[in-house]
């Protein structure tokens, strides 16, 4: 955001809750305070619902979070997936799921839910940034200062000045991710299963969502990119070459002509120490590896819980106390697991492992959820 961006002059407006950010952990927030009568005020800085970088894999507590807020997922054309397959080269190994799990465009799935935060009552500013958070007034793009008594901060990885998380040196990897339309056999081999990738350098989710889409999310380092040319289609191309599974499927699928890109995203950051005055939500208070299809349920758990704590008079550090037990186990192990999954000769373990022992996969799988 630039600094010559005009702010209208005009006086404060007094609100309960301002919550900063419409994504899932704001969404969801807004939706649950509003329900209890609160006057809240959600800002969004899209004008409408986008296309986010998500591999839009959603499991567990997750899909608890949605079915207590009212989100009919079926009505929404969420896809069941029952299974998992681990994926290199032209190795692979599945197992059963052991929870439930559906995937669901994020475009839809946050449109749902602010329309959810809507109709309970929220008013939500939409196609407004937030310039600047301090002293329980928050600055407003387009629209001026908003004084809340409760500030709810769910921007997500992106950081708001006066509230910047200290997230360190993070890895620097890119993450990209298109639609696509499969050729109808891959897309039929695909429907109720989510494949997870393994690369040098990095990995990738695809599944099938709604519209008869499969979505393809991945991660890689930024030094793999450089080395193959740079460009999206560069990096394709050795990705196909390099996995004979991922050829395959891709064999006659058509997808947007510039997927959407991300850099530096802080894996492992847990935010650490109380907000005395605010309430940190989803990415802006944890950020889970994304392999494990964990983050919009850290979201949605951290929006009720903030929920409870607001509702219940408590002050944020009580708030920070219940999410901190609820995410650093999983946070933990699926740090561990990124780690094993970046060495060359762990991945071919962690398939071979996977293959003789289903079982294990699964449970690995369970272990890194929140909730
Ligand atoms: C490559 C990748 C794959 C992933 N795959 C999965 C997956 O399969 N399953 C899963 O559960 N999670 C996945 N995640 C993680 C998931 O996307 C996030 O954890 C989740 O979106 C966090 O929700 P949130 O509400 O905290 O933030 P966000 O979803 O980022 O929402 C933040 C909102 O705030 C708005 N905003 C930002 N800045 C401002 C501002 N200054 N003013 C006003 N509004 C603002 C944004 O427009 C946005 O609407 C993945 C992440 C990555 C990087």
């Amino acid at each position: 955001m630039g600094d010559t961006v005009p702010l209208l002059r005009r006086p404060f407006e007094v609100s309960d809750i301002v919550v900063a950010g419409g994504g899932p952990a704001g969404a969801a927030t807004a939706c649950l305070l509003a329900r209890a009568g609160r006057r809240v005020v959600v800002v969004e800085r899209e004008v409408e619902p986008v296309h986010r970088i998500c591999g839009e894999f959603l499991a567990g507590a997750g899909l608890d979070r949605l079915a207590e807020l009212g989100i009919d997922m079926a009505r929404l054309g969420a896809r069941p997936i029952t299974q998992m397959r681990l994926v290199r080269g032209d190795r692979v190994a599945a197992a059963s799921l052991p929870f439930p799990a559906l995937s669901l465009s994020r475009r839809t799935l946050d449109a749902a839910l602010l329309e959810c935060a809507e109709q309970a009552g929220a008013k939500i500013l939409r196609g407004h940034a937030i310039r600047s958070i301090g002293n329980g007034a928050v600055l407003v793009e387009k629209h001026g200062e908003l004084q809340a008594s409760t500030l709810v901060l769910a921007t997500g990885k992106h950081d708001v000045r006066g509230a910047r998380r200290a997230a360190g040196n993070p890895p620097d990897l890119i993450g990209f991710k298109t639609h696509l339309r499969l050729a109808p056999r891959q897309a039929e081999a695909l429907e109720g299963v989510v494949e997870l990738i393994m690369f040098r350098d990095g990995y990738a989710g695809l599944q099938m969502v709604e519209g008869g889409h499969a979505n393809l999310c991945l991660l890689i380092d930024r030094g793999r990119l450089v080395r193959d040319g740079g460009t999206w289609d560069g990096l394709l191309a050795s990705l196909l070459d390099e996995c004979a599974h991922l050829r395959r499927r891709m064999a006659g699928a058509e997808g947007w002509p510039k997927p959407l890109t991300i850099a530096r995203v802080p894996y492992g950051y847990i935010h650490s120490g109380a907000d005395r005055s605010m309430f940190r939500l989803g990415d802006q208070m944890a950020v889970i590896p994304s392999f494990t299809g964990g983050g919009m349920t850290i979201a949605l758990h951290s929006a009720k819980l903030a929920a409870q704590c607001i509702l219940e008079g408590g002050d944020p550090s009580a708030y920070s106390l219940a999410i901190h037990r609820a995410v650093r186990p999983p946070m933990r192990l699926a740090g561990l697991l990124y780690l094993a999954g970046r060495t060359d000769w762990l991945q071919a373990a962690i398939l071979r492992m996977s293959g003789w022992w289903p079982g294990g996969m699964a449970g690995l799988a369970a272990l890194t959820r929140v909730g």
